[in-house]
């Protein structure tokens, strides 16, 4: 299960910033204010009450949402979260998100999101098998692989996709695969899915480092060590000869010339924490924001790089490992100094190529080997990276309004093929 890696419960000031960013680039790609206007729409919004019998509380009844944003480009893709501070208006924003990213990394799904809200550390595993079950039977006609499907997101694991995917078996008289990602292996699940985000993000990083002629060996500080932050950590360390020169997590952060990784992950792996390692010196956790590094990737929490410390941001390159992790205000500050900015659009769109992969696996009862959905996955973000940057070039912009334009004017297209009905 995730820990709470993102904070939550700003579900208004999320959306009205989601509508807000959307007319910014639905302008820029010269869209009408009638077309805009309909894609700041949820195509869908589920509403549904969950009542629970719990083990020791009696009868609760929890909120939960599927909110389907758009179904233009394929069928609704994205994650189901719990969170006591989870909301249809945060969902709304999630769910729209997942459009943009599909449609910018040419997946052919729509987009959509999930939550219940609830406290998951109050819940017993029965009661949470319980509550989830009901949850996906609620949601169950909406779902599936022609529709939406769903996939693990904060505090919902790989056990929980398990639950969705037979409660939908057995409303649907289907078998289910389909209708989740992120699911155990042995029932169809894909091995490359767990790494794959943090694969992503490395290849970006790698990219963008050639691009702005960085000397190497680079010196990369990862801000956040779960499972992101490990596996493009592992990746720049291993396969690509960087240098890994600072490492935090929620409890810590360390720096040093250069971390031997190997180490590192199996004493992470075994249950320590950053500030609990031998290597390196420990520092202040937020302080490896601005520790003398070449390549920063935020890959914990959002907004961590904000007005207050991006003025003293050392690195030449942030590579968005989380959602949203460097605040507007400071994009504006690192622009004018030069610092280039890879938006979570592009660089954490690994797990949504790879979900993709193992959705068409469940369809065709087959599976793709690990390494060639690795390349997939490397490849895709590379392509999506460079039309990005060709885009920005023209636009003269920041890499993030063009990869959000870029999306915006493929599903405004997608809609525009289709027509309306009636
Ligand atoms: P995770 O829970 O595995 O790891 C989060 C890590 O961040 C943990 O090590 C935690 O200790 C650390 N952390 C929390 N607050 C911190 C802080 N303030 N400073 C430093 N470290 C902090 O989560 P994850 O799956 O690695 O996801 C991380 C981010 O990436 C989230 O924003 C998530 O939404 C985003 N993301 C993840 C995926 C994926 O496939 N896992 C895909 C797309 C986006």
């Amino acid at each position: 299960m995730k820990a709470l890696a993102e904070p939550v419960g700003t579900g208004s000031v999320v959306w009205e910033q989601a509508v807000a960013d959307l007319w910014e680039a639905g302008r820029s790609a010269r869209l009408g204010d009638d077309t805009i206007e309909m894609l700041a729409k949820p195509r869908r919004s589920v509403e549904v009450a969950i009542p629970v019998r719990t083990t020791r509380a009696g009868l609760r009844t929890y909120e939960g949402w599927r909110v389907q944003h758009s179904l233009t480009r394929g069928p609704g893709k994205g994650g189901v979260r719990l969170h006591p501070a989870a909301s249809l208006e945060e969902t709304k924003a999630l769910a729209m998100r997942m459009t943009w990213k599909c449609a910018l990394l040419d997946v052919p799904y729509g987009g959509a999101k999930g939550a219940i809200r609830c406290d998951p550390a109050e819940l017993e595993d029965v009661d949470r098998e319980r509550l989830i079950r009901r949850y996906a039977n609620e949601i169950a006609p909406v779902i599936g692989p022609e529709r939406d499907i769903l996939a693990p997101d904060l505090n919902t694991s790989e056990l929980d996709m398990a639950w969705i995917m037979d409660t939908y078996a057995v409303a649907a008289g289907v078998n289910g695969r389909g209708a989740v990602t992120g699911k155990p292996v042995l029932i169809g699940g894909a091995a490359v899915r767990g790494d794959a985000t943090g694969y992503g993000v490395a290849k970006c990083v790698v990219a963008s480092a050639q691009q702005l002629g960085l000397r190497t060996p680079v010196r990369a500080a990862v801000a956040g060590m779960g499972n992101v932050g490990r596996a493009a950590a592992r990746t720049l360390a291993e396969e690509e000869g960087f240098r890994i020169t600072g490492i935090s997590d929620v409890g810590g952060a360390r720096v040093a010339p250069s971390f031997d990784i190997g180490a590192v992950l199996a004493s992470l792996e075994a249950g320590a924490g950053v500030a609990d390692l031998d290597d390196g010196e420990p520092i202040e956790r937020d302080e490896l924001l601005t520790s003398d590094c070449d390549v920063l990737i935020p890959a914990a929490t959002s907004n961590v790089i904000n007005e207050a410390n991006a003025p003293r941001v050392r690195a030449r390159l942030i590579v968005e490992g989380a959602n949203g992790p460097v605040s507007g205000e400071a994009e504006s500050i690192l622009a004018a100094a030069g610092v280039e900015v890879v938006p979570d659009l592009i660089a954490n769109g690994g797990g949504v190529v790879a979900s993709h992969l193992e959705a068409l696996a469940a369809l065709q009862f087959s599976g793709e080997p690990a390494s060639a959905a690795f390349d997939l996955v490397g490849r895709r973000l590379l392509s999506t990276l460079a039309e990005t940057r060709a885009q920005a070039t023209e636009l003269d912009s920041s890499l993030r309004h063009a990869a959000l334009m870029l999306a915006v004017g493929r599903v405004a297209a997608a809609h525009q093929l289709r027509g309306l009905y009636p």
